[in-house]
């Protein structure tokens, strides 16, 4: 056989294998045997492997390749990946249903219940229909660039179907879904796990994190993932008529080769919607993944355009969340753990149960106060309630099974890490009291707790900065604040107990290069009250340096859109105390960035497309589309998702969608890529 009849037959064998893929994992229709189709595939690697240039990039066999990374790239979503409002109140359903009327007044709704799957949400690009790049949520702006493990998952398209009229080689198409272990699938695998004498995995959700976080996709390749796809996030080169509803994407995007929910309801009115919310949950053990809820939303795309969304949501869709699983089991004691505000925690030591798919052997009291209302004993069985993401909770007593001799839980006087007497103080926004150790500069465990956070991978991401080490730092004396951390030496970090050479090194490398981390990381990392990461951010939009932000006073901030009085004072007062002054010097010294990149100044002029907006349609010569984007941005520009009279250029390749119809309607000024360097260089 010459190289042209192979080339011939692998590209047949590449579309069976993928018609036959298609058949099983998007349709679960199955034409072949297990056995035959193992059979085709042989054929393909044994043809690919006797004539190496006739292997296709698509070629099926090319879904498990390269070697393993040294970490994810960065990945820019084009349409921000927007997260759910969610609820577990039916009347908040209601109250939502209400809005959106009142947004569309007269208009008849139409409404799609889905499932809600319990899994991991990614982005999928096809690029004229070929899948070129698969990424997390991320913050919903930037994800991690996970194709490798993406490309492993077999009901991921390489290519996309043609549904005719060249819609499968469409320019841009980028879906958005769900990454999920099937219950049957979780359950082999941990009983694998559990033979090979590896750790088991918690529940599905984390089996999935883990799978697709690995570096080398060998190993995500091993683990039984599937994807169910929920939206559209960009979109070119069809014509808006063809998409006119939720439900009309779907069809295509299953015509596409993509798989869908395998049931939907659609609603025409707020009974059909609770109807479709009640069946949904009866039905949720049929389903192949966990399911955590129902998602609600408006069905025509235009209906969703005029409602718009909020900066973290849209508003013509919601989530509501199926009541939080219980489980009862036995109080075996109480401890106090300190915060890094110093708040004193009861927490509720536990008989090991298994709850929501996790064992549970600890569970939040929140404070004294509750723990009194409930009347919570030592010995006590106790009702524990776990929801999603929220750390499990003792909801209440079993008076009935008491035998007598359960005790009474006195709450400390004292901080048990420092000592030091307790105070009274107001709970998070305004919620009861609490108890608060005043120590703040002394108490070992409010010192682990700011270190911990400063360290943590959502702010400053210092490697092999976790709590063990952190423990020893403290308990050593080594380390009392942040800036302490920058002083350490390697020998100092070697002479701990467990503290190899080869993570002491790791972990000074980590300090070195958080000194170039973004101004908002370090500002969430001083761990002030009130301020997470948001307002973090928000605040370095607003100050073009740490200097400012600290000698504003709380008016000032709370001048600030987004920040509250309670929020500006605590800032302020944190940067009032001499303690915290000196620290920020020495980080100043030890050379860490005070200055802020997100900073958006109005009069800025300098750069060369401040206030301009472009959007991007079609496909560039030479740039991606992020590197466009990259580049206007650095220039001062932004880069919106869709035209309108705001927009300043839009910047157009081969193959445009309908944005580019759009912008000539306008009157837009349309660029090409020549034409946009040159803008650049002036
Ligand atoms: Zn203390």
């Amino acid at each position: 056989m010459d190289l042209s009849e192979a080339m011939r037959r692998v590209a047949d064998l590449s579309r069976t294998i993928r018609h036959h893929d298609y058949a099983y994992y998007v349709l679960a229709q199955p034409e072949l045997s297990d056995r035959d189709y193992d059979l085709l595939y042989r054929k393909l690697l044994d043809l690919e492997k006797a004539f190496p240039a006739s292997v296709l990039r698509d070629s099926p066999s090319q879904r498990v390749g390269g070697q393993p990374q040294d970490g994810f790239e960065s990945f820019r979503h084009s349409v921000p990946m927007l997260s759910l409002d969610n609820t577990y109140s039916i009347e908040e359903v209601r109250g939502f249903l209400d809005r959106v009327q009142r947004l569309l007044p007269k208009q008849e709704l139409i409404w799609v219940v889905e499932p809600k799957a319990d899994g991991v949400a990614v982005s999928l690009r096809f690029e004229n229909g070929e899948f070129k790049v698969g990424a997390t949520r991320g913050d919903g702006t930037v994800g991690d660039n996970i194709t490798a493990n993406l490309k492993t998952i077999k009901s991921i398209p390489l290519v996309l179907r043609d549904a005719g009229a060249g819609m499968g080689r469409i320019p841009v198409c980028e879906v958005r879904g769900e990454v999920y272990l099937s219950r049957s699938g979780f359950l082999q695998m941990n009983e694998e796990r559990r033979k090979a004498g590896e750790a088991e995995f918690a529940n599905p959700r984390n089996a999935c994190t883990g799978s697709l976080k690995q570096l080398d996709p060998r190993i995500a390749a091993k683990r039984p993932m599937d994807i169910v796809i929920y939206g559209i996030g960009e979109i070119s080169g069809l014509e808006e008529a063809d998409l006119h509803s939720h439900s009309t994407v779907m069809a295509l995007l299953n015509s596409l080769g993509f798989r869908t929910p395998n049931r939907t309801w659609t609603c025409h009115t707020e009974s059909d919607l609770l109807e479709a919310i009640k069946d949904l949950e009866r039905n949720r053990e049929g389903f192949e993944y966990e399911i955590d809820g129902a998602v609600i939303k408006l069905d025509s795309l235009m209906q969703r355009e005029i409602v718009g969304h909020t900066a973290k949501a849209p508003r013509w869709a919601m989530a509501f969340k199926y009541a939080a699983e219980r489980a009862i089991t036995i109080l075996k004691g109480i401890t106090i753990q300190v915060g890094r505000t110093g708040a004193l925690t009861p927490v509720a030591e536990l008989e090991p149960t298994l709850l929501a798919g996790s064992t549970i052997s600890r569970a939040t009291l929140h404070n004294e106060e509750d723990l009194n209302r409930k009347g919570v004993r030592i010995g006590d069985h106790v009702v524990i309630e776990k929801a999603g993401e929220v750390i499990p909770a003792v909801v209440s007593v079993v008076k009935d099974r008491r035998r007598g001799d359960e005790r009474v839980f006195q709450f400390p006087g004292e901080c048990p890490a420092c000592g030091t007497e307790v105070v009274q103080a107001p709970g998070k926004s305004g919620g009861g009291v609490i108890w608060r150790c005043p120590n703040r500069h002394d108490c070992p465990a409010q010192i682990r707790g700011r270190l911990e956070l400063w360290c943590s991978r959502r702010s400053m991401d210092i490697e092999s900065g976790g709590t063990v080490l952190i423990r020893q730092l403290v308990d050593a004396g080594l380390a009392k604040d942040s800036a302490d951390l920058y002083d350490l030496q390697s020998d100092q970090i070697v002479s701990l107990e467990r503290m190899g050479e080869k993570s002491a090194r790791n972990f000074l490398e980590g300090l070195q290069s958080s000194k170039k981390q973004d101004l908002w990381r370090l500002v969430f990392g001083l761990g002030i009250s009130n301020v997470g990461a948001g307002v973090a951010k928000t605040l370095c939009r607003s100050f073009a340096a740490l200097d400012e932000i600290a000698a504003a006073d709380a008016g000032q901030l709370a001048a600030i859109h987004e920040i509250g009085d309670v929020i500006a004072s605590s800032i302020s007062e944190w940067f009032g105390d001499e303690a915290n002054q000196r620290m920020i010097e020495r980080l100043r010294e030890q050379g860490l960035k005070f200055k802020s990149e997100l900073y958006e100044d109005s009069e800025d002029s300098d750069k060369p497309l401040t206030g301009k907006t472009f959007v991007l349609t079609g496909t560039l010569p030479q740039l991606k589309r992020n590197e466009a984007t990259a580049r206007i941005e650095a220039a001062g520009g932004k880069v919106s998702g869709s035209v309108s009279k705001k927009t300043s250029y839009i910047l157009a390749g081969a193959d445009p969608g309908s944005k580019l119809e759009k912008a000539r309607k306008l009157e837009v000024t349309i660029l090409d890529e020549a034409s946009f360097l040159q803008l650049l260089e002036q």
